[in-house]
């Protein structure tokens, strides 16, 4: 049966955080003077529950896509063993996996991911200048991360996107630099919109919409628009080149008519949009209780789909909501 929402929305997408930590500092996500309160003292779902929750998703809900996300996932202890355990439903359902990682502990992993039948990556990187990125995230692992990004080209995984968060004065004199030094590779460059997270000081002076990203690159590319991959972004080829790349409009140009993800916080709370806050109970309790059956999980995550909106509110209103920080919701 398919997960639908009341907008009869099929939600056949869901994001899994595997843990609400990061072990970078950056801007628009965890900056260390953060206020937002990480709930890092609950307990996160364990890997058998994981398990259990993957298995009643893409066998009893029909979902075809389950991405992995954090905080920064591949920091979990022993998240290998658990992409092995989840290697073995890939195996009787037909559902694709993802990771979106900050790619600083993904070079000595990228071999067991590309075994246990992990297809897509999404590695994060907003600057291509190493004293920038020292400044953007707090650490010093600009040189991990790219060459992380140039092994998972070579692996030959199905997806391979780089995704930087464009923010005025930061980077925005960039996004040229970055067309530069990827249009050889058969990978998306994704160009994201700066969005209002708890504690990230949002405000409209940093923001640059797509449009004006896209503007700028057109001043020294030539961009042909292809469909996009998922509805989430828009997408283009640059000039002759294998590089595409995308602009996430989330602020200036919501794509919400088309949503057709869940997100499930690392503690096993049910998030039915981005920006919604979370159901109150816990899946955790559920999936760890034997005695309580899939259906009447199902019936849970069914349930908690009834009250998504239709779209997100204004950037103005999200920037004073609390309970919205991207690091405990995985992004
Ligand atoms: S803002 Fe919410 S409703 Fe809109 S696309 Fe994102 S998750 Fe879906």
């Amino acid at each position: 049966m398919k997960l639908k929402d009341n907008f009869n929305r099929t939600h056949d997408y869901v994001r899994i955080s595997l843990i609400d930590k990061c072990n970078l500092n950056c801007i628009y996500c965890n900056p260390s003077n953060t206020l937002a309160k990480l709930e890092s003292n609950k307990s996160i779902l364990s890997y058998e529950e994981l398990y259990r929750l993957i298995k009643i998703l893409v066998r009893d809900l029909e979902v075809k896509k389950i991405r992995f996300t954090g905080g920064e996932p591949l920091i979990r202890k022993d998240v290998m063993k658990f992409f092995e355990m989840i290697s073995s439903l890939k195996k009787q359902y037909d559902f694709e996996i993802g990771i979106t990682t900050n790619g600083t502990h993904l070079l000595d992993k990228l071999d067991g991911l590309k075994k246990f039948g992990v297809e897509r990556l999404n590695i994060s990187l907003d600057t291509l200048n190493k004293t920038k990125f020292i400044a953007i995230t707090g650490k010093d692992f600009f040189d991990d991360t790219v060459t992380a990004i140039q092994k998972a080209i070579s692996l030959g995984f199905k997806s391979v996107k780089v995704n930087a968060v464009v923010i005025k004065n930061i980077n925005d004199d960039e996004l040229n630099n970055f067309v530069e030094y990827f249009k050889s590779y058969p990978i998306t460059v994704r160009f994201i919109e700066y969005m209002p997270f708890t504690g990230n000081q949002w405000d409209g002076s940093k923001f640059l919409s797509w449009r004006e990203m896209k503007y700028q690159i057109e001043e020294k590319f030539s961009l042909t628009e292809i469909e996009s991959d998922g509805k989430v972004s828009k997408d283009f080829f640059v000039d002759e080149e294998q590089l595409k790349i995308g602009f996430i409009s989330s602020i200036s140009d919501h794509f919400c008519d088309s949503c057709n993800r869940l997100r499930i916080t690392a503690t096993g709370q049910i998030k039915n949009c981005l920006f919604s806050n979370p159901s109150e109970v816990s899946l955790k309790s559920l999936l760890s209780d034997e005695s309580i059956s899939d259906e009447t999980i199902v019936e849970f995550i069914q349930k908690s789909l009834q009250s998504k909106w239709m779209k997100h509110p204004s950037a103005d209103e999200l920037a004073v909501l609390n309970q919205n920080n991207m690091m405990s919701i995985g992004g």
